[in-house]
């Protein structure tokens, strides 16, 4: 049986607004954020505000509105940071490599030739964080 979802996760924190994050986008359904790990410049997360650990235990409700914000955030971080493609990658426990159990999707600018960086690797600076935040904001807006 799979496990039950606990409101104490990080993400869930994020949403309730009781750890800071640096948020690009959001409306009633779907909250867009900067990964603090990135893999690449522009490492935006996109999650639900619905509770579930991953797409195992989703409402099939709730991928319409994920999707339709994900990809409005791919076109944003292709336009941002001028890439050339758009990873999106979403784990479902943790033998696939999941460590937040929040569903979400991973949403990466690539570049030709470079390689992304490791999964829950460095942190960011902050700073540099919100920088991102800001382009990825502005493009959203244009
Ligand atoms: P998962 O492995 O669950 O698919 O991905 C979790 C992601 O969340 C990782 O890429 C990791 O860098 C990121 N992450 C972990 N803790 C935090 C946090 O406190 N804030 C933010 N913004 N991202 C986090």
């Amino acid at each position: 049986m799979a496990e039950a979802y606990d409101p104490g996760n990080i993400f869930a924190k994020i949403l309730r607004g009781e750890i800071p994050s640096q948020r690009v986008y959001e409306d009633d359904a779907v909250v867009a954020f900067m990964d603090v790990m990135p893999q690449g410049v522009g490492h935006t997360l996109v999650m639900p505000r619905a509770p579930s650990r991953n797409i195992l235990d989703a409402d099939p409700a709730t991928f319409g509105p994920l999707f339709a914000v994900v990809q409005k955030i791919a076109v944003a971080v292709k336009k941002a940071f001028n890439a050339d493609g758009v990873t999106l990658m979403q784990f479902n426990e943790p033998a696939s490599g999941q460590t937040v159990f929040h569903l979400h999707v991973h949403v990466i600018p690539r570049f030709e030739g470079v390689p992304l960086k490791p999964h829950s690797g460095q942190m960011e600076k902050p700073e540099v964080l919100a920088e991102n935040a800001a382009k990825i904001r502005a493009a959203l807006g244009s």
